[in-house]
């Protein structure tokens, strides 16, 4: 037996693949840009020197450009390593009463994971067909606290800016959470409803829009009491959780407003384009506000259903080092998640899958 019987165990979150080499990456809603030339030069000028000590654990340099940036104070600002890390320290400091927590039952699906590990009761809430949210289902109910993505992962549905606020406004005893890790890709944020709703805490990453996945970068935005809560679990765990280049790397994407403007410019453009070309092919699909379209299809082969034929894509697409998303899980194993790519990507892309359909 041993220490078996102490172990705390958990069923993981699965990321993305990570492939090596030379393949196509449309499944871990990257950005096919490079980031900011900014953040380029902000590395290049690191005093080497400078890592012999600990970063700022404050995180005041990062945390005051992003204040400025949404024209809050920097003391409603917290930072982590990636919006997984915010999210998680969210989980951990917001919920900690005995009602469930609510979340739909197709979103990010580490939210049930974060929930389980710190041991937060939690209800899923189903979305409708068309994966649009019943916000009657979160309007007269008692609950922990509230997680929406807004736009949705893995449908790309982006929820109208009255529906999110008529939830944070029927909840008052609770945390709503808007994860608005894809916001800049469309849909409307609810970060004005921040001023009169303290029970509204927002998060972003700079791992889609800033083109930064590799430096693990996220943060949140709320009232000053609320981020003081968070930083009281945060140094309870690991007061140091941002390192000294990603500190640099992020202030400077988050400064380059031009650049920042043009990569979603062109990613939106593409992902419009993508839509077209999936109609063309007979796909079916949400209208996306995201840097990824979530797809079915009815099938192409006698007695093909929609799931045989997702998966049959999914492993054709990778033996030709095309990388999408597949998800095998019930409601959504009939659906491929494909990240926006550049435009080449797309056109390599489409020649593979038109293959794969004759
Ligand atoms: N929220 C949602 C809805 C996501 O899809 C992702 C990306 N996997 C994240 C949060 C986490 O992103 P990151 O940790 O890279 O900031």
């Amino acid at each position: 037996m041993g220490y078996e019987d102490k172990v705390r165990r958990v069923i993981p979150y699965t990321p993305g693949e990570q492939p090596r080499g030379k393949v196509i990456k449309l499944n871990t809603n990257e950005c096919p840009y490079p980031p900011s030339p900014k953040v380029t030069e902000a590395i290049r000028n690191l005093e080497i020197s400078d890592l012999r000590k600990y970063p700022d654990p404050l995180c005041s340099a990062l945390n005051s450009a992003i204040a400025e940036h949404y024209g809050v104070n920097e003391d409603q600002v917290f930072t982590g390593v990636g919006s997984d890390d915010v999210l998680s320290m969210i989980f951990l400091t917001f919920f900690n009463g005995s009602d469930p927590v609510l979340f739909p039952n197709i979103t990010y699906s580490f939210y049930d994971v974060w929930a389980s590990v710190y041991g937060i009761p939690y209800k899923t809430v189903a979305l409708r067909e068309d994966f649009t949210l019943d916000p009657t289902e979160y309007l007269n109910t008692v609950n922990g606290g509230i997680v929406l993505a807004n736009p949705n992962a893995p449908t790309g549905i982006a929820e109208e800016y009255s529906v999110i606020r008529d939830i944070i406004e029927a909840n008052p005893d609770s945390m709503v959470v808007v994860d608005e890790a894809y916001i800049d890709f469309g849909g409307e944020t609810v970060l004005p409803l921040l001023k009169d709703h303290e029970n509204l805490i927002i998060v972003r990453t700079m791992s889609k829009s800033r083109a930064l996945a590799g430096i693990r970068a996220g943060y949140a935005i709320a009232n000053s009491r609320a981020i003081k809560y968070l930083n009281d679990v945060k140094y309870s765990v690991n007061s140091y959780t941002m390192n000294t280049a990603a500190l640099v790397a992020a202030k400077a994407a988050i400064e380059d407003e031009a650049y920042f403007k043009e990569i979603t410019e062109k990613i939106i453009k593409t992902r419009e384009e993508t839509k077209k070309e999936l109609r063309e092919l007979k796909f079916l699909f949400g209208d996306s506000k995201t840097n990824f379209v979530f797809a079915r299809h009815e099938g192409v082969r006698p007695g093909e259903s929609s799931a045989d034929f997702a998966r049959r894509i999914f492993e054709g697409l990778k033996e030709r080092g095309i990388f999408v998303r597949y998800f095998n899980k019930p409601i959504i194993n009939e659906y491929l998640r494909i990240t926006i790519g550049t435009e080449e990507e797309m056109k390599a892309l489409f020649a593979v899958l038109k293959e794969l359909m004759a």
